[in-house]
């Protein structure tokens, strides 16, 4: 079972609005594991609707329609509809008076084209809006399923979930089930080689896909039910864990400073952060996890010399002798920030962002990450590409990669 959709709209094709019709319906196609094999945008035109619906029926079973069933003249994807089927509109009655309902209820007088909405396609099944007027409408015919919905999100989200999802449920032999492995500290390409065995594999599927630094797989398994495709997924996910070990930071959701906050309250060790390129990134990545405080004691920018001698007892020695930018910088600031913060885990970092500062010997990118933990100081050495802000955001992440292993 093949499923397009066509979302009727100029408004969609000048980008006034934002397609999350489209979004919304794809993710509940993957969910009932039906193909989603097409999404196509048309203008408010009649020809140019009545051409895709041509192309449309000779490549998918399920065409699914959003917009376009309101009562302004634009609206035009019912009357479409019935044309290319060949079928009339028929006055509904319930429709009608559900119509009147709505007016008397928002106390105005019932449109002249409002009554519009109240005209089906013969032969279809109606789907009452109970959150609007327009109503939806399923029809089948010559084995295609064609299902019109109302365009704006608060009528067709609840409506697909009312009367679309159970529908397709029943009509669908299959679901499609995912879950995302992400990984930090190995490159895209070295990541994908690692697991090219896996990724030929057809069900389930292996998808890589690479963002900022970090490398997410998707598994995703096709069966006749959750159960059974979680056994498809389960020898995949374990392989991955095999391959990848510790560079395995989450799953699915979860998140860098979730496993990072996780870890901190479950070893109950509290945590201050020191920052200089960071600029505050490292502390607002931690503070992002609402159950943060319970560990996170705080968050200081030290930008200048000055700054880093006084708030974080860094020596002056050491910044004349090695620079800010060094490693024995970053190891002092750590250390500094645990003791004056009276935290057991001190976290810093100290880097050229850019665009301008770097010399050949610390060209720009160079970050170096401290960690301090109870006395015991380590060190990363970063050689980073990119903008300041990329930069910036990658040492942050870096960071918190850093002190989780
Ligand atoms: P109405 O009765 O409100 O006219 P309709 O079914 O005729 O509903 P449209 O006229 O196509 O729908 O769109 C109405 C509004 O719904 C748009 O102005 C827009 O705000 C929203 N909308 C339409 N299509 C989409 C979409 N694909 N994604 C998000 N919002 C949409
Ligand atoms: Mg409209």
């Amino acid at each position: 079972m093949k499923a397009e959709l066509i979302c009727v709209g100029t408004e969609l094709l000048l980008g006034d609005i934002v397609n999350t019709n489209a979004a919304f319906i794809a993710k509940n196609l993957a969910m009932l594991g039906i193909d989603h094999v097409y999404e196509v945008v048309v203008g408010d035109n009649k020809d140019r609707l009545k051409a895709q619906l041509e192309i449309t029926k000779n490549r998918s079973d399920i065409i699914i329609l959003s917009g376009g069933l309101g009562p302004t003249q634009d609206d035009l994807t019912k009357e479409t509809v019935a044309e290319h089927l060949n079928k009339k509109l028929v006055f509904d009655e319930n429709v009608y008076k559900h119509i009147e309902e709505y007016f008397n209820k928002i106390k105005r007088p019932i449109t002249e084209n409002s009554k519009k909405q109240a005209y089906v396609i013969e032969g279809s099944r109606v789907l009452m809006n109970e959150w609007g007027t327009a109503p939806g409408l399923i029809c089948e015919e010559n084995n295609k399923t064609y299902i019109l919905l109302p365009g704006p999100p608060m009528e067709l989200e609840p409506m697909f979930n009312k009367y679309v999802f159970p529908y397709l449920k029943e009509r669908s032999s299959t679901v499609l089930v995912s879950k995302t492995v992400k990984i930090m500290g190995i490159g895209e390409a070295m990541a994908e080689e690692m697991v090219k065995d896996l990724i030929k594999s057809q069900n389930p599927t292996l998808a890589p896909y690479a963002k900022d630094g970090e490398v997410h797989f998707r598994i995703t398994a096709k069966a006749k039910n959750e159960e059974e495709a979680q056994s498809l997924i389960q020898p995949v996910y374990n392989r991955l864990k095999e391959i990848f070990g510790i560079n395995i930071y989450a799953e699915d959701d979860q998140t860098l400073e979730e496993v990072v906050a996780n870890l901190l309250i479950k070893n109950n060790l509290t945590i201050a952060v020191a920052e200089s390129c960071t600029g505050g990134l490292v502390t607002s990545k931690l503070v992002n996890y609402p159950g943060i405080s319970s560990v996170l004691l705080e968050g200081v920018v030290t930008y200048s010399n000055d700054s880093k001698i006084k708030r974080l007892m860094v020596s002056e020695e050491t910044l004349k002798q090695h620079g800010a930018v060094s490693y024995q910088t970053a190891i002092e600031m750590a250390e500094g920030v645990a003791k004056t913060a009276k935290a057991d885990i001190g976290i810093s970092t100290t880097g050229i962002a850019g665009p301008s500062g770097g010399t050949s010997k610390k060209p720009v990118g160079l970050v170096y990450l401290g960690v301090y933990i109870k006395g015991y100081k380590t060190f990363k050495e970063l050689k980073l590409a990119g903008d300041r802000q990329r930069i910036r955001e990658r040492a942050s992440k870096e960071l918190l990669d850093f002190l989780r292993r």
